[in-house]
This record gives C-alpha cells, structure tokens and sequence, in this order.
C-alpha cells in the first residue's frame, strides 16, 4: 500500500469548504479590527461583528422590534432553526411561509398570505452560498410595512450586480461559525443598507450583549482547537465519528448537527479571536476564487445527471461556493444516494433534515403548518462538499453513485 493510498484511507472531507485557520493565524495579535476589516473585504461601509450569526438576528430583531408595535416575523418553512430562536429570544412569535416548488425561495403567494399588520419582518435565506432573488419579497414587504431581514449565513462574499448581499433588504447577517467558509468558530456580522438602520443595529448591540468573559476563553480554546483539527485526517475523528455514530442509530437530525437548544450564548468576541479573523480575512479572496473555479469545473459533471436540479446563480449573481445543493428527483433517490454516500467521508449530506414545523423540539413554537414544498425540498434536497480536499477522484465517485441509482431509478425491475 502506498502512503498516498494509506492517507486517502482515513480522511475525512468537511461537508462545506470552510477556510483552514493556519498556526501564524493564532500568534500575530495585533490586527483586532475585524468587523472593519470584513467590511472592507465585501465592499460596505459599516458592519458590526457579534458572536454567532444568530446573535446578529437578535441584534437586528431587538432594534426593529424597539420602534414597532409589530410583533410576527415570518420565516422560510426551511431554513435553520437557529432562526426560530433568535425570534422567541426577542419575544416574537414565529410564522412559516412556504417556499416556491423546487426552491429554497419563499412563495410569494404564500408570503402574502402570511404577511398582515403584525409582521414585523420576513426573512429570506441565501442558501448555501446561492444569491436568492429578493425583488418580490421586497415589493410585498413594502405592501405591509415589513422589514426584510437577508439571513446570509453561508453567503459571505456572495453578490448580486457587483454589491455583497444583504444590502438589498433593511438588513443582512452572516455567519462565520466553524465551517461557514471564514470562521472564527463562532461568529456574525450584521449589515444595514441605510445609516439610520446601522446606528440602530449599533445601539441594540450595545444594549443587548455582555462581555461574559468565560464564554469568549472557551470559543479562543474552541478556535485554537478548530485551528489544528480543520484537516482531513483529523476531521475523521471530530466529524466523521459522531456523524456515523448518529447515523448508527437513525438520528438524521443529529447527524447533520440541526439539534439546536433555545439558549442563545450572547456575549463579545475578544480582540485575539478578532485578529485572527483578520489573518485568515487575507487569504479568503484567493480561497473563494479557487472554490469557484473548482466549481465551475465540477457543476457540468452534475448538470448532466438527469432529473436533478443542481443550484447555481441566475445572471448577474455571483455567489460563493461552500457546497453544492442539489434536489434530487424523487425522496427515494435522495435516500438512495445517502444510504451510499451519508457516512462515506466524501463531505456528502444534507442541509438542514426537516422543514421547520417537523422539528420536535419546535412543536411547541410554531403552529403546525401547510407547506408542502418545504417538505418537499426537506425529502429531495443534499449537497456534496466544495472542499478543496476532495481531489477529483472522490468527486468522480460521487457522480458515480449518482448516476448509478438515478440508472437504477428509471430502469424498470425485470418481471
Ligand atoms: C448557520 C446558520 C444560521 C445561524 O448562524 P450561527 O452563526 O450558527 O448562529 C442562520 N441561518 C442559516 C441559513 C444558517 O446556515
């Protein structure tokens, strides 16, 4: 067995191409201007950092909420249930929408109907990495005097006509959490398109976050760690055991990392964990274009597989590639390829498991609802890792087992 076989043996691909944190990343201190650094990298004037995107939604909630007797925010029917309780925190109350027929977009008409002189908000999802189309959100949020929230976690970057995302709506957050492409393991940064809005988010940051010292020393212990076990080999064992452990006994949402708890850490990110977001910052341009070169050498490989719908960006759009999201042609094919590839450690799996109102833990904060096309989009839907680790012949394994049960699918059982 030759080395390279051996080490091929035991990695493990991160399920989306977070940027590796590098040793001289830890040890240069002295660049603590974080929020201003990312700023300047998406090309806005002023954002503010905060420990978890979350923690960016409470902000920004906090400060709409602050001059609105409004008290409804309404949420894609799949999204992230971090989502869901940065709402409850704020003392909102949660509506779902539905989301288009193989999309990750809200239904406008479903958003319509939804919306009333109690929303407060709506918050549309740009999608691993993907730059949603905001035009009618925007028009039927104007209709009811509603803010537009941009959740645009794992978008960072992303663009549409040249201006980050997120400046579209009243208000945009991202996500820097271990593996959101930059990461100071946890972290957020809240931007606003007018400056009445940006002092408002400023205020209802100070206001609304301690310090909690002890907090802030565990996440620089979890940044360091992140720092050395961001790597193939070791990922096997941070990653890989506990997703096939939880695999093993059935537990999707486990395995994917959506079993989310109510209780929201707010507290300040240090000026250690700032400079070294501000080192890693360096190096994210060189890594976004390698992500999408990589994936536009990838995404007709994926285009050719037949009844899939692969995600990628109207003209236009720029977005940022972590993953790819695709939506595959029946649940039972979805199935089939997970069964092959979930556990694998080709960075394969699934965004998040459920649509928001099949979550047991939030049975007991949104009203059971009708949305079908969440449901649906939560049965078809997985995506396959952007890392740059997964060398060309994992990728081609892949696309393999895709084609193999899609064959399989379309070939009638002999009688
Ligand atoms: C991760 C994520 C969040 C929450 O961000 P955190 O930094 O983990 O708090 C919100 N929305 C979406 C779509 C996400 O993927």
């Amino acid at each position: 067995m030759t080395l390279k076989r051996r080490i091929d043996g035991v990695t493990e691909i991160p399920p989306t191409a977070g940027l590796p944190i590098l040793l001289g990343d830890l040890l240069t201190p002295w660049r603590a201007n974080f929020a201003e650094s990312a700023a300047e990298h998406i090309g806005v004037s002023h954002a503010g950092l905060e420990c978890s995107g979350t923690a960016c939604l409470v902000v920004i909630l906090s400060a709409m909420r602050q001059g609105s007797a409004r008290r409804s925010v309404v949420v894609p029917a799949y999204t992230c249930p971090l989502v869901v309780f940065a709402v409850l925190h704020c003392g909102l109350r949660v509506r779902v929408c539905d989301l288009s027929v193989d999309s990750f977009e809200l239904d406008p008409a479903a958003l319509r109907a939804v919306c009333d002189d109690d929303t407060l908000a709506i918050i549309p999802v740009h999608l691993a990495g993907r730059v949603a189309n905001l035009d009618e959100v925007i028009a039927i949020a104007r209709q009811c005097n509603a803010y537009v929230i941009e959740d645009a976690a794992q978008s960072f970057g992303a663009q549409r006509g040249g201006t980050s995302i997120g400046l579209q709506g009243d208000a945009g957050f991202f996500s820097f959490a271990a593996g959101k492409g930059l990461s100071l393991y946890e972290g957020g940064l809240w931007i606003a398109r007018d400056a009445t809005m940006q002092n408002a988010l400023a205020l209802a940051s100070k206001q609304a976050i301690p310090r909690k010292p002890s907090i802030e020393a565990l996440r620089c212990l979890q940044l360091a760690g992140y720092a050395a076990l961001y790597r193939p080999l070791p990922l096997r064992f941070v990653y890989g055991w506990p997703l096939r452990r939880a695999l093993r006994r059935g537990d999707a949402v486990e395995a994917v990392g959506d079993n989310f708890s109510a209780d929201i850490p707010l507290h300040r990110v240090s000026a250690w964990r700032r400079s070294v977001g501000c080192n890693a910052l360096q190096r994210l341009t060189n890594f976004h274009a390698a992500l999408a070169a990589q994936a536009a050498r990838r995404l007709p490989d994926l285009a050719k597989l037949s009844g899939v719908k692969v995600f990628g960006d109207r003209p236009g759009r720029q977005g940022v590639w972590p993953s790819f999201l695709l939506l595959m042609p029946s649940k039972a094919t979805r199935d089939a390829v997970m069964l092959r590839l979930w556990g694998a450690r080709l960075g394969v799996t699934r965004m998040f498991v459920n649509a928001l109102p099949d979550y047991a833990y939030l049975h007991d904060f949104i009203a059971s609802a009708d949305v079908p096309n969440a449901r649906d989009f939560a049965a078809r839907s997985l995506t396959i890792s952007n890392s740059l680790w997964l060398d060309d012949e994992r990728f081609q394994q892949i696309v393999k087992t895709l084609e193999d049960v899609l064959f399989r699918d379309e070939t009638p059982l002999p009688t």
